[in-house]
């Protein structure tokens, strides 16, 4: 029998620790009657296994291929190695805590398994909203630093009973080693107070808030990552109460239903999407509205898309089962502050704006918000990466120096690198508000900790004002790489592909201070890790008033129009310009002839809220980008319905560098609407004609550079349109498209690229 007995050394590395990786090796060894152990190291999983050849190549295979649902696999080592003669094969406790190289799991929504306890009535864990196995659960949101042992996590407090050490000693039971292991007798528990702190006493706090929730209170409820508000999605009254306690006009509510059949019921979605909403990550998915009558009409006033996502803990799971089409789960801040984490803060943060406060009292440690999807021409685009996939790392190609990345201002992430990994943070927010800033510094330090990372270098914007930027200049004794915005942007898209060598970059952007000092953001670099050339861009326009330009865009439009037609610009006689104040029309005039307050752009960002204004979708803005995302809205939604369309003029002067003209594009803009041409006709025109422009312009410097690969990026790539056009057409043309998939293109990502600039720079002295 034992002819042929062999052996191998097996390490495995990347998320394998606190995952059920060591029981599904013991299990995998049970099934193909092989000797040996498997234990934990602080780099990853150790594995010594022996018995028949065939056999063994089995495992190894089953190895590369299987694998527990948490478990994130980055290398598979096999050596040959003497038999030692085991007689059975054992989990061997954790060995050594050298270096550091374990990955942490981000945290994951309740297994199939898990619910299906939950809603079983003769299950000891019946309705207990605290339900989790080594498959599921709450993970990095609940650790304070590595190992992941439950000592190390908010679990700390609760003791196990005897039951659930049982479970947790077991390497057959779904719950062995499962650090956050509890039930109704040791573990956490919810309870329901108004919000003058008073405690509700019920025998049941979830039926009671849903209760409370029926009859149009507004609860703050205490999740996974942080605290959500939420009200009944279809209570009409309710949910405008909601934006005006959170002074949240316009800006989407995301919604939770229960299941696909739920959401079905008023948003259309594709087998991706199904997919995507399903995925142990759960985010928030933007669909479709189907049946928009369904829920409330202030839940995503003016936008065709509904931000969904399916539960993702047991109280989500009980709160919703039966119980509503669908809940508004919009993040628990003030304006313009991180969401809230803990008990305490929640009732001094929220208790104008929550009734009833639904919590438990199990810590969240890291702060971590929803996350935000798309599905756009094949691929996953995340708009926000946050829970579920932080702190994942990307991969990068090769190994990297210690680096720390301290992002832009809006959107702000940040990123530390170690070995080929780049561990991007969950999403922080707008650092210009203090406390967001405070969730930063926390963030750097707490990650630092947690991968044992020191950094050899920081890297940063170039803007001096960016707090992002202070905090780089602050950390002293340490070499800073100050990196130009845009060429991050084209760095981050690369990075996530792989990309090295120079690459053609379209830059679709809202605001990156530029090497000239004015704003730039529609561009186009010809760039590498270490250096970039500007080879084409917008021409400037004034932004008459400054950042305050961004959030009334009629001086945007008013701006383009002076620009393209002089005095006669503003004099016009156009809808637009008949809404605006004649007062207010007449400063912003005035500070554009005087050169007063008027910063220079050639952000894409800007062209779209101009051209937005002009038709006469909106003069100010209650959100970032709302402007251009209801141009987009505007269009027709199928693409080759906008290719189809006529473009407008467009030309760029072919000096130097190529200027590209906006005053074509606004021209025939204005000509439509004195045309009487519809708004969705004039709005996919201009679409049709920028994805045509660039692809020309990616063509003609494709031809002249010998490049073929074309990176995406920028936060305008957030529009569906110019992005599918964009890939579409340079596929077309034989260019390979680079694109995100797994950052977002918006500031959100820039820390990625900043980076990698920053590796190659360091490396090259
Ligand atoms: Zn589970
Ligand atoms: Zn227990
Ligand atoms: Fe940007």
């Amino acid at each position: 029998m034992m002819m042929n007995l062999k052996a191998k050394h097996i390490e495995i590395y990347g998320i394998v620790q606190g995952v059920g990786y060591r029981p599904f090796i013991f299990n995998l060894a049970g099934k193909y009657a092989l000797k040996g152990s498997v234990g934990n190291t602080g780099k990853g999983v150790l594995i010594h296994v022996e018995g028949d050849d065939d056999k063994l190549a089995l495992f190894t295979k089953s190895i590369c291929i299987e694998k527990p649902r948490l478990a994130y696999v980055t290398d598979v080592l096999v050596e040959d190695i003497p038999p030692e003669g085991y007689s059975d094969f054992s989990i061997a406790g954790s060995k050594g805590k050298n270096e550091i190289r374990t990955l942490v799991s981000p945290d994951m929504c309740t297994c199939d398994d898990c619910a299906a306890e939950l809603f079983d009535k003769a299950d000891r864990r019946f309705h207990y909203p605290f339900i989790n196995c080594t498959n599921c659960g709450p993970r990095y949101t609940i650790i304070d630093k590595l190992p992941y042992d439950r000592p190390y996590t908010t679990m700390k407090p609760f003791v196990m009973c005897d039951r659930c050490h049982a479970e947790y000693d077991n390497p057959s039971d779904r719950r062995f080693h499962a650090q956050p292991n509890a039930c109704p007798d040791c573990g956490p528990h919810v309870m329901l107070f108004d919000n003058k702190r008073n405690k509700i006493e019920t025998a049941n706090p979830v039926q009671e808030a849903i209760r409370l929730l029926k009859k149009g209170h507004i609860l703050a409820i205490k999740g996974l990552g942080g605290f959500h508000l939420s009200v009944d999605a279809e209570n009409d009254s309710a949910v405008q109460s909601l934006r005006k306690r959170k002074l949240r006009e316009e800006k989407p509510l995301a919604l939770m239903a229960f299941d696909l059949e739920a959401i079905s019921s008023f948003a259309i979605m594709d087998e991706k999407e199904k997919a995507l909403l399903s995925s142990f990550e759960r985010p928030v998915v933007l669909l479709k509205k189907r049946f928009p009558e369904f829920l409330s009409s202030h839940v995503a006033p003016q936008n065709p898309y509904l931000g969904v996502m399916l539960p993702y803990t047991p109280l989500h799971f009980l709160l919703l089962e039966n119980k509503f089409t669908a809940l508004v789960m919009t993040s628990a801040n003030r304006k313009d502050e991180p969401i809230v984490i803990d008990n305490e803060n929640a009732f001094e943060r929220l208790q104008d704006i929550a009734d009833f406060f639904l919590i438990h009292d199990r810590d969240i440690r890291v702060r971590c918000d929803d996350s935000i999807l798309r599905h756009v021409s094949g691929d996953t685009r995340p708009v926000r990466r946050s829970r579920g996939y932080a702190p994942l790392p990307v991969f990068l190609k090769r190994d990297v120096p210690m680096i720390l990345s301290c992002g832009a201002e809006l959107k702000n992430t940040i990123c530390l690198t170690k070995d080929n990994f780049a561990f991007l943070s969950q999403h922080l927010g707008d650092l210009k508000y203090m406390s967001t800033y405070e969730f930063f510094t926390d963030t750097i330090a707490r990650m630092q900790t947690l991968f044992d990372i020191s950094p050899v270098c920081i890297a940063h914007d170039r803007h001096p004002d960016y707090l992002s930027t202070r905090y780089a200049m602050e950390q002293h004794g340490l070499p800073r790489f100050p990196i130009q915005h845009h060429h991050a942007h084209v760095a981050s898209c690369m990075a996530e592909n792989g990309a090295d060598g120079d690459v053609i970059g379209i830059v679709c952007d809202g605001t990156g201070l530029g090497d000239d000092g004015h704003i730039w953001g529609g561009e186009i670099l010809v760039a590498s890790e270490t250096r970039y050339e500007r080879v084409a861009h917008f021409s400037y326009t004034p932004m008459p008033g400054g950042d305050t330009a961004i959030k009334e865009p009629w001086r945007m439009g008013l701006s383009y129009l002076y620009q393209v037609f002089g005095e006669d610009g503003i004099l016009m006689d156009l809808p637009f310009l008949n809404t605006l104040d004649d007062q207010k029309k007449q400063i912003a005039g005035d500070m554009i002839r005087k050169q007063i307050n008027t910063p220079l752009t050639s952000s894409l960002g800007r062209l779209f809220d101009g051209v937005a204004a002009i038709i006469g979708i909106r003069n100010q803005v209650s959100f970032e980008g709302q402007a251009a995302l209801e141009l987009e809205m505007t269009a027709p939604c199928d693409l080759e319905q906008v290719l189809a369309m006529p473009p407008y003029e467009f030309s760029w002067e072919n000096k130097k560098k190529r200027i590209i003209h906006a005053g074509p594009f606004i021209k025939g803009v204005v000509a439509d609407i004195k045309h009487g041409v519809d708004p969705s006709v004039i709005s996919g025109r201009f679409h049709g004609s920028l994805i045509l422009l660039f692809s020309r312009l990616a063509k003609e410097i494709s031809k002249e550079t010998g490049l073929n690969r074309v990176a995406l990026t920028g936060g305008v790539f957030q529009n569906t349109i110019l992005l599918s056009g964009l890939i579409r057409n340079l596929s077309k043309e034989g260019l390979t498209v680079l694109t995100h998939r797994l950052v977002p293109a918006n500031d959100g990502g820039i820390a990625l690229g900043q980076a990698l600039i920053a590796s190659s720079l360091y490396r090259n002295g």
